[in-house]
């Protein structure tokens, strides 16, 4: 069984002008297909662990075999976080939240607007390659970051939101400024999709 990357639940264009279609066909088709590709191989020795959800491999790496442990942390890393992070963005979104996220960010950040600034603040502060995240943690939300292909779930979290903001994520467009991609994101934010993923 082969994982392959889910279909982009919009078109390659659909997030414009805020994430460009150059950037989403290199970003789906080539990087995550690539992450892709090396879990599947990663995976080839194990048919054990081909049938098993990959989130269920990320989240206790202990369990995975010594010798493709790495590679399924950041290669399985890489497969799912981009399976969920196409989910979190959509046409003709963004804007405040609405529903149970929003009752939420009120009451773990005091707003909407400060749980902004330090989502932007986290994405902005990473070095390197890394993923912000809006995490739920033992009913709380929070605000982590990951390094590299990192999930929340090897960590016992779960996530809700994510920016993913290695270079490949906006430098077409955007090159060195990182801030103007964060900002632009929260057009694209699909609320609905985090309020499922908070129940
Ligand atoms: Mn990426």
């Amino acid at each position: 069984m082969k994982h392959q990357p889910e279909p982009l639940p919009y078109a390659y264009n659909a997030l414009e002008p805020f994430i460009d279609e150059a950037t989403m066909i290199v970003h789906h088709n080539k990087h995550h297909q690539t992450y892709a590709d090396k879990f599947n191989a990663a995976l080839e020795r194990y048919p054990e662990l081909q049938v098993k959800k990959p989130e269920e491999l990320l989240k206790d790496l202990s369990k995975v075999p010594e010798d493709i442990r790495t590679a399924v942390r950041n290669h399985g890393g890489g497969y799912i976080n981009h399976n969920f992070f196409w989910k979190i963005m959509a046409p003709k979104s963004g804007g405040k939240p609405s529903g149970e996220i929003a009752l939420a960010i009120d009451k773990d950040f005091g707003g909407f607007d400060k749980f902004k600034e330090q989502l932007s603040a986290a994405a902005l502060g990473i070095f390197g390659s890394g993923w912000a995240w809006l995490v739920l943690n033992n009913g709380k939300l929070e605000i982590m970051t990951t390094a590299n292909q990192d999930s929340p779930l090897s960590v016992g979290k779960t996530p809700l939101l994510t920016i993913d903001v290695w270079e490949h994520a906006y430098y077409l467009k955007y090159q060195n400024k990182r801030v103007d991609f964060i900002a632009a994101f929260f057009n694209v934010i699909n609320w609905e999709q985090v309020n499922r993923n908070l129940k």
